[in-house]
């Protein structure tokens, strides 16, 4: 006998409740958990995932329903593992998946165990139903996202590639509900940044503390720090971002509606940024239409009277699609002259795509429409990364789209949520969510 949708969705939230207790926490990372309770479901149902452990207890899962091949294969997609969490800032546990006010509590809520709970509970429905689909249906639920996808995403596509390689891939972050005054969007990822972390170092002369003077390494690097946090880069405008403004431009009432068609006007994105926009905007907008750095971490100094020889920060700098770790570099040296130098420590690449159109974009989107006609998709770039970074050198389509809906009235903000305290889902749109992602995988497949 069928299960009823109803009763589909329950054990849904009972499988993210489940997820949720487990200290999947990375660092120091043990996805191990997580893993074998997504085996025990699949398994349960008669599908029979495949263990990867590259590491001990850096458990990764990918399960496969074979299709008629007509089609080729559809990557279902998220990562197990959370970050770390200071409790006392919590309301409650953390780890403890309780339910409040229709809000379910937990570190990964909503990155991202709840899109590995619905990916579950898809494949667990498809199984169960017996459902032949055109394409392969695989589910990768892969450890260390947070901590660069070494042991999860990345060692999959580099060692196992026939296990993960598909057409499109469906993962984080997107799909679910932002509102720009009193408009419901949904955000849909088809681009991120890439990373380049480096270091600034700052040279000059040492001496005793006693006596200061006009060539101290820790003042170049202050300097060097005052401009980076002080001016923008230069403006860079990608297709995702022009589309992105332009929608959300069209939808909304003047003066918003004037305003970000202007942003794509590299003269007059800065002052607009500055002057214009309001603090949380900004800092978005900013970052998605530039390359950043943020300093991080800072090293210098031998004891209170040394004036040290040398100083040096860490930087956290993120590059645009189509941007090299070089570039930065240049744009870099041409605000700080010639006070400090750049030594790039690691890179990755950012992704794009230069289209979003495609049969799973409009799976996204007419499935949107009809589950709620007022909201509108948005092609959206993000700023940090993810494993589509990974997924998509395989040659797969990545979307970012794990659909849910907080309600206007509740005031939560999804970037608040994202590795923030109090961590949390509204369970109703999850539940939303949940049928939103099967109604689109069934027009996929
Ligand atoms: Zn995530």
């Amino acid at each position: 006998m069928e299960r009823p949708w109803d009763r589909v969705a329950d054990d849904g939230v009972d499988l993210l409740q489940r997820l949720l207790r487990l200290d999947t926490r990375n660092p120091p990372g043990n996805e191990r958990p997580a893993a074998d309770l997504l085996n025990s479901e699949l398994r349960a149902v008669g599908l029979e995932p495949r263990l990867f452990e590259p590491m001990p207890d850096r458990v990764s899962l990918v399960c496969r329903i074979q299709g008629t091949g007509e089609l080729p294969p559809l990557l279902l997609a998220g990562h197990t593992d959370v970050v770390p969490f200071e409790e006392a800032r919590w309301d409650h546990p953390p780890l403890g998946g309780e339910l409040h006010d229709g809000y379910l509590f937990g570190r990964g809520a909503i990155d991202m165990k709840n899109h590995i709970a619905a990916c579950a509970t898809i494949m667990k429905l498809l199984a169960e139903r017996g459902i032949k689909p055109r394409r392969d249906i695989i589910f990768a639920a892969v450890a260390d996202e947070e901590e660069g996808c070494t042991w999860g995403s990345r060692y999959l596509v580099e060692h196992h590639p026939d296990e993960v390689r598909a057409e499109f891939m469906i993962g984080e972050i997107g799909g679910f509900t932002q509102y720009i005054n009193g408009v419901r969007y949904y955000p849909i990822q088809i681009a991120e940044k890439g990373l380049v972390t480096l270091r600034m170092i700052a040279r000059g002369a040492p001496g005793h503390g006693s006596m200061p003077h006009r060539d101290m390494a820790m003042t170049r690097l202050g300097e060097a720090l005052a401009i980076l946090g002080s001016r923008h880069l230069p403006v860079h405008i990608t297709p995702t971002m022009e589309r992105f403004l332009r929608t959300v431009a069209a939808t909304q009432a003047p003066p918003t509606r004037w305003v970000l068609p202007q942003l794509l006007n590299p003269r007059l994105t800065d002052v607009l940024l500055d002057r214009v926009l309001p603090g949380e905007l900004r800092n978005v907008l900013s970052a998605q239409l530039h390359n950043t750095v943020s300093a991080t971490m800072i090293q210098g100094g031998l004891k209170f009277n040394v004036i040290p020889g040398e100083a040096s920060c860490t930087l956290d700098g993120r590059i645009l699609p189509g941007q090299r770790a070089e570039d930065l570099v240049r744009e870099l040296r041409a605000l700080t002259g010639d006070r400090v130098e750049y030594e790039i420590l690691h890179t990755t690449q950012g992704m794009e795509l230069p289209d979003p159109d495609s049969a799973l974009y409009r799976a996204i989107t007419e499935t949107l429409g009809r589950h709620d006609p007022a909201g509108i998709p948005l092609p959206y770039l993000v700023t940090g990364f993810t494993d589509a970074q990974y997924f998509g050198r395989l040659g797969a389509r990545c979307y970012g789209f794990s659909p849910l809906q907080f309600p206007e009235a509740h005031k939560v903000r999804f970037a608040d949520l994202f590795h923030g305290h109090n961590e949390r889902i509204w369970v109703e749109g999850w539940r939303w969510g949940l049928r939103v992602l099967w109604d689109t995988v069934q027009r996929l497949i």
